[in-house]
């Protein structure tokens, strides 16, 4: 699942790929844009915010989100991809081409204005302006409000989606459905949050427990039923909500 770690290394690779380079190619599939070419223009900037990720190309700004299935792949333009019809955008720049599969979010924004499409995020956890205060006290804001929906709000702070959000709650000792205002240090959570996110942004195989082999990298998330790491409890889980959540019920409170 992408969240702000993913984001952030997409752009890291996009910006290898392209920054620098005039587009050879532009290939917007989706009709509200198909007429949008860009060819010809220099591709300036990638930047993400959060889990948005925008890409500044002559007057325009290619502004997407991956939601829940979304990723953007970096191959040389002779091999064929796989992804086919789910490919929404394709930009090529010379020998290398990068196309844009299962977007949730895909729009050609004025450059000048990008930044109006993330204006309501709150602090951005993999951004250079994070201010972990600013963080601290929109995630207590409302204190009645259950812990993981409020983790969950970009506009709290921008990059935790439900892997890390699972996983905060876990490593802090808080159950999901606790409510904002018990947390006890607001502050040490956002930092856990913005250092789980750091150690994970330039890799793809996202550990939180430290150990990147697989089914040993997270506490919680996905592994309702097996043994807490722990304690040994049985790991429980709910997704009878808008999201799946998955805790330890003797290690969270
Ligand atoms: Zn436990």
């Amino acid at each position: 699942m992408p969240e702000g770690d993913t984001i952030w290394h997409t752009a890291a690779v996009l910006r290898e790929t392209l920054a620098g380079r005039t587009l050879t190619r532009c290939d917007i599939r989706v009709p509200r844009y198909a007429t949008v070419d860009l060819t010809g223009q220099v591709v300036d900037e990638v930047i993400s915010r959060g889990k948005h990720l925008f890409i500044r190309v002559g007057p325009a700004s290619i502004h997407t989100h991956l939601k829940m299935d979304g990723s953007w792949q970096v191959f040389p333009v002779d091999k064929p991809s796989r992804a086919g019809h789910r490919i929404r955008i394709i930009l090529e720049a010379g020998d290398v081409r990068a196309a844009g599969v299962d977007l949730g979010v895909l729009e050609v924004l004025e450059r000048d204005h990008d930044m109006d499409a993330v204006a309501h995020l709150g602090p951005d956890l993999l951004g250079d302006d994070w201010d972990p205060r600013a963080a601290a006290n929109n995630l207590i804001a409302d204190p009645d409000r259950p812990l993981a929906e409020a983790l969950l709000d970009q506009r709290v702070m921008a990059g935790v989606g439900n892997v890390y959000c699972n996983e905060l709650c876990f490593v802090t000792g808080y159950l999901p459905t606790a409510p904002a205002g018990a947390i006890k240090d607001p502050l040490r959570m956002v930092q856990r949050a913005r250092d789980m996110l750091w150690l994970n942004r330039s890799r793809w195989n996202r550990s939180t427990t430290g150990d990147t082999r697989r089914g040993r990298d997270l506490w919680v998330y996905g592994r309702a039923g097996q043994a807490c790491r722990r304690c040994g409890t049985i790991i429980e889980s709910d997704s009878s909500g808008e999201r799946v959540s998955f805790w330890c019920p003797v290690c969270q409170t």
